[in-house]
């Protein structure tokens, strides 16, 4: 049985690191806001190339937080990719701001050329999804934005390391948000997230925000929240960072070899945008017959998913919003086409040789 993702491999691999990490972190007898947690803030803004990282307990919060930092509240509009995962709506809805959904491009990022139309006066913020690991066309996003004056944040929860002409992503927008969920191309041993940016004035704010709304403590300046990366998953997340390139080269590798192998008529591969780099939190495939190819590998004992199956403006959590099917097609034809091969890091060549030969059998070769 091939699983669509294995978490326990890449522990096993620096597991001793792993250990002393996290064991230093509890002897330290400092488990919330500590040296672990500057340590890796300092580092991870470093390998992105911001100013500013504050952690944060998972992507959501992080999105949520970067909504507020920027005062979008109630009767403020956000514009947000139609095919994205919930959580980047829900950090909309959290601050009582509306979505403003607009249809991806070819590369499952928000098109350029329908979000121009969508800014209203209301508008006061975009958020780009750089979805399954490959960035969006962030010199056209930025370009709209800058030319509106309206900030940019950036979802980049599948985008570690992933570049755009040469440039990290988390480097665009005016405030951007990571998940270190499990999953993740960085994830923790639990959950976890951040916000980088350039701009002290958001990171000071954001920092304030997560600790209660307070600087020093006892004197609380605003209604903040509870959310801090805690020591020891900052202490794992230090390990995971110093391999993360090495991560990232061997998810690119199983990617190239499925690139290579795959040769379905009916499948269609993921395309890379010439301008960018992918990372590969997911291999994303698209068919007509979707249900039937998830079937056919499942009964070959291969696992698959799907990213996502609802989209947000369909979802039982926006019912309220009234939107209807039809409302955004490619959307929704996406939600209907797209399947996640199994890609997680230490597989074997075994395991890639059985998905490429399990696709190719489904509808027959294409040469
Ligand atoms: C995982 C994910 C999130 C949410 O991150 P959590 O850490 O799980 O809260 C947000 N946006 C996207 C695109 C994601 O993939």
């Amino acid at each position: 049985m091939i699983p669509s993702n294995k978490l326990a491999p890449l522990y096993e691999r620096h597991k001793a690191e792993y250990d002393s990490a996290a064991i230093r972190a509890m002897e330290s007898g400092w488990y919330i806001l500590g040296q672990e947690l500057s340590a890796f803030e300092a580092e991870f803004a470093d390998y992105v190339g911001s100013s500013h990282c504050i952690g944060l307990n998972s992507g959501l919060d992080a999105l949520i937080l970067a909504i507020r930092a920027l005062d979008i509240g109630p009767g403020d509009e956000v514009i947000v990719q139609a095919n994205t995962y919930i959580a980047t709506v829900l950090a909309i809805t959290e601050n009582r701001a509306t979505p403003v959904f607009v249809e991806p491009d070819g590369y499952h990022g928000i098109d350029p050329d329908k979000l121009e139309q969508a800014i209203t006066e209301k508008t006061k913020a975009i958020m780009a999804v750089h979805l399954y690991g490959l960035p969006c066309n962030m010199d056209s996003i930025v370009e709209i934005a800058n030319r509106r004056n309206i900030p940019v944040i950036e979802d980049c929860a599948q985008s570690h390391g992933a570049t755009w002409k040469g440039r990290k992503t988390g480097t665009f927008g005016t405030i951007n948000c990571f998940s270190f969920f499990p999953t993740k191309n960085l994830g923790a041993f639990g959950d976890a997230g951040a916000i980088v940016t350039d701009d002290m004035g958001l990171a000071d704010k954001v920092k304030t925000l997560r600790n209660y709304g307070s600087k020093k403590k006892y004197y609380n300046d605003v209604c903040g929240v509870n959310s801090r990366l805690d020591e020891i998953q900052a202490a794992l997340l230090r390990v995971r960072l110093k391999y993360l390139d090495e991560t990232l080269n061997e998810r690119a590798s199983i990617a190239e070899y499925y690139l290579s192998n795959i040769d379905s008529s009916v499948v269609t591969l993921p395309s890379i945008r010439p301008e960018a780099s992918h990372v590969w939190h997911l291999f994303v495939v698209e068919s007509q017959n979707r249900d039937d190819l998830q079937a056919h590998l499942e009964a070959r004992g291969i696992q698959t998913q799907i990213h996502y199956p609802v989209p947000p403006h369909l979802s039982g959590a926006y019912g309220h919003l009234g939107y209807k099917v039809g409302d955004y097609p490619i959307t929704e034809g996406l939600a209907n086409s797209v399947l996640s091969l199994p890609l997680y890091n230490c597989m074997t060549d075994d395991e890639m040789r059985e998905v490429c030969a399990a696709v190719n059998e489904f509808g027959g070769m294409r040469r």
